[in-house]
């Protein structure tokens, strides 16, 4: 699915838990962002395809307790991702996939994980976070759904390498 356009929310109130991972630190609002996840359905839940039945099928393996732990100071419900994509075969029975996820928020400091190249090109420079995942955060905004008008929103990107784990034939 392609990427709807970037929209960049103006400063507001800011949340004043401040959370470090990588080069970042954020300032984030875990029990108003776990309010609005109760609301949301996974992307993956809501397309079907073989590659997100994959992705939910092996989801629990790719999630380790570095991970889950992170995503939950944050207040980032994991089985509710706003968007995953299979980027690439890295080679038979794991697949690289990208995502993400929105929260409650403002980037305190550490460089958007959205770097211009270009007009039109960005590169996504992610830091990792356990074996199989890399997460970093930025403000440009896609896919935001009515769960998050009207409040500083930051982006969660993520990057996953993620074993096939269904009985039928693997994308190439
Ligand atoms: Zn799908």
């Amino acid at each position: 699915m392609p990427r709807a356009p970037w929209r960049v929310y103006p400063a507001v109130s800011m949340p004043q838990h401040l959370v470090r991972f990588g080069r970042w630190t954020v300032r984030v609002a875990p029990e108003k962002t776990r309010a609005a996840y109760t609301g949301l359905v996974a992307a993956s839940e809501r397309c079907g395809c073989n590659i997100c039945r994959n992705y939910q099928a092996a989801r629990d393996q790719v999630f380790g307790a570095e991970p889950r732990a992170f995503l939950n100071q944050l207040g980032i419900d994991l089985m509710r991702e706003v968007e995953v994509l299979h980027t690439h075969r890295i080679a038979r029975g794991r697949h690289a996939y990208q995502g993400w996820f929105h929260l409650f928020g403002a980037l305190e400091s550490g460089k958007d994980a959205y770097v211009p190249r270009g007009p039109d090109a960005f590169a996504v420079e992610l830091e990792p976070c356990g074996e199989a995942l890399s997460f970093g955060f930025t403000t440009r905004l896609a896919l935001v759904s009515n769960a998050w008008v009207n409040a500083q929103v930051i982006q969660l990107e993520f990057a996953a390498i993620v074993p096939w784990v269904l009985d039928i034939d693997e994308p190439s």
